[in-house]
């Protein structure tokens, strides 16, 4: 009896939010009407996975779970074990009162970096070099599906953050330090999300419902390129004209194309940390360029509001929360958040209309794109991780992110490129020659990068010299060659590879931007006794002129990620040199910070420079 009245019961509740033919804002309204005060704050929390157990989720109708930094669910997860993970999580979700779900998301920003086996593209600043939306649309595209191959929908990317110095421990998650290159670049959005339709209203966001585009997030808004000597989360000193002129350009074009969600900067503009900054967040971001998806804290960023942080935690609540921030990243202390704010809304301290905007901009989020209908992910897209079709897009942007920067002694000389494939003996050298985890850089299965081989699958740079060659040439491989095994061996010419390690965020800053030790050396090595292309592995440009007679050609390869194939392609003539500089290439540190346009503008290689090569037969 009780069985079939509850049946009856079910039928007879219409669930208006649940239908999907129902339009998004009646969706929205009927399902904010059933919400209590607890739900709709747990809509606003963003937990770290780690501790989105189901009685989490249940206990306080969490909204968001993320992959801080590189937390797998284990080392070398499967994919298959990514969407178990992911599934659990969302079951808990499914079971509430409401049944609302969660939406996870996860720094997938070169590639879907967190994850064993996936592609890893280029870093941005690599990107910039090609100005090659398309491609970008298609890393998008296959970004996407590699996401969602692991059951995620969404990702914290694109970084459109214009680094103006490059001795930012970032510099390599932006595409360029003109803010024209950047906006070209946010293609990648509509390759994430889908194509915005024409009909779309200014601000709205977009997803494409289903299972191949995920959720993208523009960030660090705003001004995150911009700190004082490049000094992470510091102070970006500019007029507003200065600010609407170069760092924020490219919010526009991602709101245009729809971009779902906008992430804050933990940096601050003219002394005042943009977490706090309701006239940017609110009173432009929302009001004047209309965004209609949410705005999500950096990782802690409400604690970080101020110095030391956590120092005053429910004002940072009042101010971040006041600001316009809707969604709040609270990996760990997310309870204190929750009783925090919680007190602060039932007290009118913080205007429920305040956390009304915040829930339908959620909410929005997560109907557009199809969660409600499709919140559990299946098994079906596992193949698309580390597919074929996606490494060979990532080949392509590999060698399209090139930049050859001399190619021959002196101007009169014979150019060293294209290599002869074929050649008795020659010589792979460098710290960077055969080591993945230097290749794919800050970002990559963990948060600061991983040194090795072992890290995932790809080709480094000495493999892909070995693929290319012809197989009468003896390649010999040593990392750090002295002079005299140079000169005995009678090496046709020399392939060095170095640069800087892998490093994310703060630790990356940098005053000296040195080539790591013993780079220096092994070009001094190599190239004073055999005629060497120099092969830089870097996530900015690098001191290198103290070097440069020596070298007969040089190649900055940026972070070029899995495919090392790609360097291989150009440097033996498959391919011909197209990259063209998007950053600044210093002499001397002191110039910094140095950008095209500057009065003392003295580089060594100028913005837009780059030697172009035909491709070749040999
Ligand atoms: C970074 C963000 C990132 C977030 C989540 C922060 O430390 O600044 O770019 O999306 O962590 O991992």
């Amino acid at each position: 009896i009780l069985l079939c009245c509850l049946i009856v019961a079910g039928e007879a509740e219409y669930l208006k939010y649940k239908d999907p033919k129902m339009p998004v804002g009646a969706r929205i309204k009927d399902l904010m009407k059933r919400m209590t005060i607890e739900e709709k704050i747990g809509q606003m929390v963003q937990i770290e996975r780690t501790v989105a157990s189901p009685d989490v989720m249940k206990q306080y109708f969490i909204g968001s779970v993320l992959s801080g930094g590189g937390s797998v669910p284990a080392p070398k997860a499967s994919a298959e074990a990514w969407v178990n993970m992911v599934n659990e999580i969302q079951k808990a979700s499914l079971s509430t009162r409401l049944g609302i779900p969660m939406i996870y998301g996860i720094d997938a920003v070169h590639g879907h970096s967190n994850v064993y086996n996936a592609t890893i593209f280029p870093h941005n600043v690599g990107l910039g070099v090609t100005r090659d939306p398309q491609l970008l649309k298609k890393i998008g595209e296959a970004t996407a599906l590699e996401v969602r191959a692991t059951g995620i929908p969404y990702a914290f990317a694109p970084c459109i953050a214009v680094c103006r110095d490059p001795r930012w421990g970032r510099c390599y998650e932006s595409y360029s330090e003109d803010h024209r290159i950047v906006q070209l670049m946010t293609e990648i959005i509509p390759g994430l999300q889908g194509e915005l339709p024409s009909n779309s209203k200014k601000g709205v966001p977009f997803v494409a419902p289903g299972n191949t585009k995920v959720a993208a997030c523009a960030k660090h808004f705003v001004g995150d390129g911009g700190t004082t000597k490049g000094l992470d989360e510091n102070n970006t000193v500019i007029s507003m004209d200065g600010l609407l002129n170069i760092h924020m350009p490219a919010y526009y074009n991602a709101i245009s194309k729809g971009v779902a969600t906008v992430m804050v900067s933990y940096s601050s503009w003219n002394g005042k940390r943009m977490h706090i900054n309701r006239d940017l967040i609110t009173g432009f971001l929302k009001n004047k360029l209309k965004f209609r998806g949410f705005v999500i804290s950096d990782w802690q960023g409400i604690d970080r509001v101020t110095s030391p942080p956590h120092a005053n935690y429910s004002l940072s609540v009042q101010a971040g929360v006041g600001a316009g921030i809707d969604m709040i990243m609270v990996p760990f202390n997310f309870t204190e958040f929750i009783d925090d704010l919680t007190y602060q809304v039932k007290n009118n301290i913080i205007p429920m209309s305040r956390i009304d905007d915040a829930v339908k901009r959620i909410l929005r989020v997560k109907f557009v794109m199809g969660l409600f209908e499709k919140p559990l992910a299946d098994l079906s897209m596992t193949d698309q991780l580390g597919s074929q079709e996606h490494r060979e897009i990532a080949r392509e942007a590999v060698r399209k992110s090139l930049v050859l920067l001399k190619n021959g002694k002196y101007n009169t000389a014979k150019p060293l490129l294209p290599l002869p494939k074929k050649a008795p003996k020659i010589l792979v050298a460098g710290s960077h020659a055969d080591n993945l985890g230097y290749q794919c850089g800050g970002w990559t299965i963990t948060w600061q990068g991983l040194v090795g081989n072992d890290l995932t699958i790809g080709t480094t740079i000495l493999n892909a010299v070995k693929n290319t060659v012809d197989p009468t040439t003896q390649v010999i491989y040593n990392e750090n060659p002295d002079a005299n095994f140079v000169k005995s061996n009678k090496f046709s010419y020399a392939i060095v590879v170095v640069g800087e390690p892998p490093y994310a965020e703060m630790y990356g800053d940098s005053s000296n931007l040195s080539i790591s030790e013993p780079g220096p050396s092994t070009i001094n090595n190599v190239c004073g006794a055999v005629k060497c292309v120099v092969v830089v592995i870097s996530g900015r440009p690098v001191v290198i002129q103290p070097y440069l007679e020596k070298i007969d050609a040089l190649v900055a390869a940026w972070l070029p990620g899995t495919e090392g194939q790609g360097v291989a392609d150009n440097l033996f003539g498959d391919y011909g040199f197209t990259g063209k500089l998007a950053r600044t290439w210093f002499k001397t540190v002191d110039q910094l910070p140095m950008n095209v346009g500057d009065s003392h503008y003295d580089p060594l290689f100028p913005f837009g420079f780059g030697i172009t090569t035909k491709p070749t037969k040999n």
